[in-house]
């Protein structure tokens, strides 16, 4: 017995789970009130935390113990029966759990308990975090999961699930098939991805696409984790599905609106070029129109700055687009070292700004500083509202024009003085004819004592004197009997340099240079003559002190569209320059008007230029000046070249006279002193004179003395014109030479004088004898 005793007490001893016998203590009633430990195990302390347990009361030690455990004891005591139950004491803060049962007496009750309370901490905590899991699961937005990783069964879902989903979530929790076949065709291959990865203990992130049974399509985010054991191994796979389909729309709204802003800014962007192309295209060509304008244009800004220029202003300008634009216009080029002209090409510019078009004539330099006439303007460009844009300056030479014009003016002015002056000096010169006829034949006869001839000779110098000056207005006129003939100038030339430098003095050199080869050309010589010889004197009177006069004479073609005075055409240009003291612009301007004259009253007649301008007028050619104050002066004179050939034995003109008998001349003039002059002349030239007064008693004449070596007429009579006598007497003698005097020079005769035109070598000896 003692053996068995101290086996049992040695187990008791060594036993690890706390072992303790108590006695209860009941009240009136039979409930339990109290419990005393009386034998306790060694391990009883560590179990329960009570130092020296044996015959204490429960009540000492812990007052508040809950009256579960006194009911309990108190009915294994009471009944007999034994109890295993876990319970907590709060007093003592403890779990355990705990086998109880009777031992022999009514109040004795065996206890063999394990303290519990760490198990049940345990336990108790993952509860507590379990129920805030699924506390925070019911309450998220985003569709939480969680699912058993061997068999992929779906332990949990949160109620997101329905709402993102749209099915309810009890279905599949039970099929967890269902769960494919939410995934969109297109991402079922990305949404089944994420499994095997989960399971081998990775962390997925995924997006997919989920077909809702209603249809709608939605766009979710799925975080799946592995949920490990102890061990490592992954009992279980967590998920957190988030609706991503507002954030999807909103993006691809923003993707949508991003590639139309893109698309739209390439449109932008395609229409911006076109549209520059457009206008380069446009700009291409009013450039061209602005660069082949025949005016000067430039863009100017109201400020006067220059913006464009067009070609035709910088070649005008000689000056390249940098040297003027974004520089004041009013110091381009053509106003270049003209402070007077800038100023007032500035104020033009300064009221165009102001609003005003502004037209004007300006001089400027052009090309080769050559002075050119520019019809000027300043048109302002306003823009909306009335703000100024742009100033268009606009420029034309008109240097031409306002030559031509100038050219044309004098033409006429010519024209109409040499119609007056051609009036007045034919019934002049009708008058003087018998005048001097008088006076010659008074002087010839001898008549009156010496002091009667010597007053006769004077009338006779003035009357002659008279007669020259009417000879040059009639040249101005143009309506001087002229013969042009084949001339060669170099010996009409030659023939009165002598001449000239006798005339012009000793302090005057007379420089002669004649091209070698000249045509001969178109003129009257003795007129020629009496031009060069007028040249020469004004050449003299401008050089007081002396210089040189140069006499020069060349070849001059004229083409088409040429600027020449000339008409289109062959010439022989003399030139007369003298080394003098030049004329100013006025006076060149008027120098060849008659009676022009600054050498005051009896020096100058005026008449010198006109006669001059006359002759090479009537001749066909032209009549140039040109000088300036102080520079001398050249004067050109254009005559044209003779189509005939020169005759040979034109020195007659310079042949020394001789009296001769000529033979007869009928001379018909019903003017008895004109009559009577003409037939002294025709005496004292060596002719036997038959003197009648009309056309009618000439024919008679004939009649009864024969024909005449020569006729000389006057034409207008009465009766019978010298004209009709002339051909009546031609028409029996073809070869009878005429001489027709008239004083009306446009009186031409209606027919012809010679039906057959007379011999070369009789109108050769007639040229000659009359010119004599
Ligand atoms: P006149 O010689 O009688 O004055 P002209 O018709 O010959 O008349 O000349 C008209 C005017 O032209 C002259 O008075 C003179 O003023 C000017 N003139 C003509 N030739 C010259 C010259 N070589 N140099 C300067 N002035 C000239
Ligand atoms: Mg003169």
């Amino acid at each position: 017995m003692r053996d068995a005793q101290e086996r049992y007490l040695a187990l008791f001893n060594a036993i690890d789970q706390g072992f303790c016998t108590i006695e209860l203590a009941f009240d009136e009633q039979g409930t339990a009130i109290d419990y005393r430990f009386l034998e306790v195990s060694p391990s009883f302390e560590r179990q329960t935390g009570i130092a020296d347990g044996a015959g204490r009361w429960m009540r000492e030690i812990a007052p508040d113990q809950n009256q579960f455990w006194f009911d309990t004891y108190g009915r294994v005591a009471q009944t007999g029966e034994p109890a295993h139950f876990e319970s907590f004491s709060t007093p003592l803060d403890r779990w355990w759990d705990v086998y109880a049962f009777p031992i022999s007496g009514e109040r004795r009750v065996a206890l063999l308990f394990r303290d519990i309370s760490s198990q049940k901490r345990a336990s108790e905590q993952l509860r507590e975090s379990e129920a805030r899991f699924r506390e925070f699961g019911e309450a998220a937005s985003d569709a939480l999961r969680i699912a058993d990783a061997k068999t992929g069964h779906l332990e949990y879902l949160s109620p997101a699930f329905e709402r993102i989903w749209g099915e309810p979530r009890a279905r599949v929790l039970r099929d967890i098939g269902r769960w494919a076949e939410f995934l969109h065709p297109d991402d079922r291959e990305t949404g089944l991805s994420g499994m095997p990865r989960l399971l081998a203990g990775e962390r997925v992130t995924n997006e997919y696409r989920i077909v809702r049974p209603d249809g709608e399509v939605r766009w979710i985010l799925d975080v799946g984790f592995p949920v490990l054991d102890h061990s490592g191994r992954v009992v279980r796979v967590a998920g957190i599905a988030q609706d991503l389909t507002e954030r999807r729309v909103a993006e691809e709204a923003l993707r949508k609106s991003e590639q139309r802003l893109r698309e739209l800014n390439a449109t932008l962007e395609r229409r911006v070029a076109e549209r520059t192309a457009e206008l380069s295209e446009s700009e291409r060509r009013f450039r061209g129109i602005f660069d082949s304008a025949l005016q000067f244009m430039a863009l100017l800004t109201p400020t006067g700055t220059v913006v464009e220029v067009n070609r035709t202003a910088l070649a005008w300008s000689e000056i390249t687009t940098d040297e003027i634009v974004g520089k004041p216009f009013w110091l381009a080029a053509p106003m270049r070292d003209d402070p007077a002209l800038q100023a007032s090409i500035q104020a033009c510019v300064e009221r165009a700004a102001a609003g005003e078009t502004v037209r004007e004539e300006h001089e400027m330099r052009g090309a080769g500083d050559a002075r050119a006439i520019i019809d000027f303007s300043v048109k302002p460009v306003p823009g909306e509202g009335g703000k100024m844009l742009w100033l268009v300056a606009e420029g034309r030479d008109i240097t031409e024009l306002k030559q031509a014009q100038e050219a044309l003016r004098q033409a006429q002015k010519m024209e109409s003085m040499g119609q007056l002056t051609g009036g007045v000096a034919h019934d002049f010169n009708d008058l003087l004819t018998p005048i001097i006829g008088s006076l010659d034949m008074s002087v010839r006869r001898g008549v009156g004592n010496d002091r009667e001839r010597r007053l006769v000779a004077g009338a006779l110098q003035s009357a002659e004197r008279a007669k020259t000056l009417v000879q040059r207005l009639l040249a101005f006129a143009r309506r001087q009997p002229l013969q042009p003939t084949p001339v060669d100038l170099h010996t009409v030339i030659d023939g009165l340099a002598g001449l000239i430098e006798s005339t012009l003095g000793p302090h005057i050199t007379v420089n002669v240079r004649l091209a070698a080869e000249l045509p001969p050309v178109s003129a009257d010589p003795n007129q020629l003559e009496m031009a060069l010889l007028n040249l020469a004197v004004n050449a003299r009177d401008a050089m007081p002190e002396g210089g040189v006069l140069t006499i020069e004479a060349r070849r001059e073609s004229v083409g088409t569209g040429q600027r020449s005075p000339l008409r289109q055409g062959h010439y022989v240009l003399i030139r007369v320059s003298d080394t003098g003291v030049g004329m100013d612009k006025a006076t060149v301007a008027r120098a060849v008007e008659p009676f022009f004259s600054t050498k005051g009253i009896g020096r100058g007649t005026g008449l010198g230029l006109s006669m001059v301008h006359g002759l090479a007028a009537q001749l066909g050619g032209g009549l140039t000046i040109d000088s300036a104050p102080g520079r001398g002066t050249t004067v050109e004179l254009g005559l044209p070249v003779s189509l005939a050939p020169i005759e040979a034995a034109e020195s007659a003109a310079t042949a020394p006279h001789e009296r001769r008998e000529r033979g007869t001349a009928l001379l018909v003039d019903d003017e008895e002193l004109v009559r009577m002059s003409t037939a002294d002349m025709l005496m004292d030239l060596g002719f036997e004179v038959i003197e009648t007064r009309s056309a009618e008693d000439s024919l008679r004449m004939v009649e009864q003395r024969g024909m005449p070596d020569v006729l000389v007429t006057d034409h207008l009579m009465p009766g019978m014109t010298g004209a009709d006598l002339a051909r009546t007497l031609r028409a029996k003698a073809a070869d009878l030479p005429v001489l027709i005097v008239s004083g009306y020079a446009e009186a031409t005769a209606s027919r012809p004088i010679c039906r057959a035109s007379p011999s070369r070598s009789a109108m050769r000896s007639w040229r000659r004898r009359s010119r004599r």
